[in-house]
């Protein structure tokens, strides 16, 4: 039976999807049925409700999770999110896809998530450290240097890092800095770890366009998602020679055929809260933004973006998966039949796990790298991990992202196989 049927969940919901392109690989893959199962099911999961005291005097309850997916590879690592759509089976599946990307790049982890339901745009900066802190506490059962280890992830930064390890370090009576990564530099943090996630993805297409000779100058890309990822992203593939032609936020996108300038919209950003009024471009939906002609797309917000419903409409060559689980399994089909190559998440996003990674190891042993070290190091273990994946791709005659999550499985199965199962 496969593992999808053995958890039974609403279609198109986050966790059927990992589930289903768990089974697509794991079905190349001699696995024994409890050894599948035990590689699919998380596990353990905490769900957490808790009080924080708002600005107004008032008490108000938020639910939270941190979900472990597996330890078979070391202690676990994933992000935490703040979205008002966040639920168990979201972090269930974003659990489960961290520990796939750090088996495909090689890191000694496992995968977690962790999240609270919450729009943190409508707290005050006081109420947003209220709930980290009481969440931090909430969770620490879980969480340690040796244990588990969070990051930044949507509706997070690196100031809910310093809170988050500045509780951690009180309850402990001393610093606890390898409890978090993408922390501020002046904590802890690394060089190079707000620009990781971009630059993987800048990586990841500078290696694709190589393989599938797709030419980078005034190549046409478009940007779903102007946040952490996607502007880093547009940032340093205009660098590569691309024409960013349009980008996006929750409040809508703007597009100019000619190109935008990614270091001017960053500014913009800062400075009015979205890309939405940029100057010299025309507004477009997000709707019709997935659906412009160009070379490349980068969708860098959220899951399911791409599926059924547009899979058909889209117009490009390439697809980037700066954030997670963007594009359905319903909508790979559509796509490969259409000739659109895919680069997964697990390895097109993995540069922050990556670099996160160097801050935990930096961390531990209080020696820290220059930001070159870091840069280098980054893109040594993109180019292999991704080369390996064409490999597999080709001698398997699978899509990249069977392809990545074969790897990814096959790693962590050899290692259960080789710890064995206790007792
Ligand atoms: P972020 O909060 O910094 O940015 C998200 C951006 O997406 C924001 O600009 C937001 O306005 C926009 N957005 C949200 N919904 C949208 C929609 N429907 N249409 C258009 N724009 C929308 O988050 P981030 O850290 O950049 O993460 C983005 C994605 O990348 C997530 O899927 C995350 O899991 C993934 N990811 C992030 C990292 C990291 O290091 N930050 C690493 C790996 C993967």
């Amino acid at each position: 039976m496969s593992a999808q049927a053995m958890l039974m969940t609403p279609k198109e919901d986050p966790w059927d999807v990992a589930l289903k392109q768990f089974d697509r690989a794991a079905d190349h893959l001699p696995l024994k049925r409890g050894i599948r199962e035990f590689l699919a099911y998380p596990k353990r999961e905490l769900t957490v409700h808790f009080p924080v005291k708002m600005d107004d005097g008032s008490v108000r309850i938020f639910t939270g999770y941190r979900v472990h997916h597996s330890t078979v590879l070391g202690p676990t690592k994933g992000g935490i999110r703040y979205h008002q759509d966040v639920s168990l089976n979201e972090i269930r599946a974003l659990a489960m896809l961290m520990s796939w990307k750090c088996a495909v790049v090689g890191l000694p982890y496992g995968g977690a998530k962790g999240g609270v339901v919450v729009n943190p745009k409508e707290l005050s900066q006081n109420e947003l450290e209220h709930l980290t802190r009481r969440y931090a506490t909430e969770i620490s059962i879980l969480m340690s240097p040796e244990g588990d280890i969070p990051a930044p992830d949507v509706g997070t930064n690196p100031q809910v890092m310093a809170w988050i390890m500045d509780t951690y370090s009180m309850h402990r009576g001393y610093s606890t800095p390898s409890v978090v990564t993408g922390k501020p530099v002046s904590i802890g943090g690394s060089q190079g770890r707000v620009e990781a996630t971009g630059r993987g993805v800048a990586i990841a297409t500078r290696e694709m366009a190589r393989h599938v000779k797709l030419n980078l100058d005034g190549a046409r890309v478009v940007i779903q998602g102007f946040g952490n990822v996607g502007s880093v992203a547009s940032v340093l593939l205009s660098k590569l020679g691309c024409k960013i032609i349009a980008v996006s936020d929750t409040r809508g996108g703007v597009v100019n055929p000619g190109g935008l300038d990614p270091a001017r919209l960053v500014e913009h950003k800062n400075r009015t809260g979205s890309v939405a009024g940029f100057p010299g471009a025309n507004l477009i939906s997000n709707e019709a933004l997935l659906e412009l002609p160009c070379e490349i797309l980068v969708p860098s917000a959220l899951e399911g973006q791409v599926n059924e419903d547009n899979a058909a409409r889209l117009h490009t060559r390439l697809i980037v998966e700066g954030a997670n689980g963007p594009v359905t399994p319903g909508a790979d089909d559509v796509l490969g039949s259409r000739g659109i190559t895919i680069i997964p998440d697990i390895v097109a996003n993995a540069g922050g796990v990556i670099v996160s990674y160097f801050e935990w190891v930096q961390g531990l042993q209080q020696f820290f790298w220059a930001e070159e070290e870091v840069n280098q190091n980054l893109e040594r273990i993109m180019v292999r991990s991704f080369g390996q994946v064409l490999q597999v791709a080709a001698d398997r005659k699978v899509d990249l992202r069977t392809a990545a999550l074969i790897r990814a499985i096959d790693r962590v199965a050899d290692a259960l196989f080789t710890r064995g199962i206790y007792p």
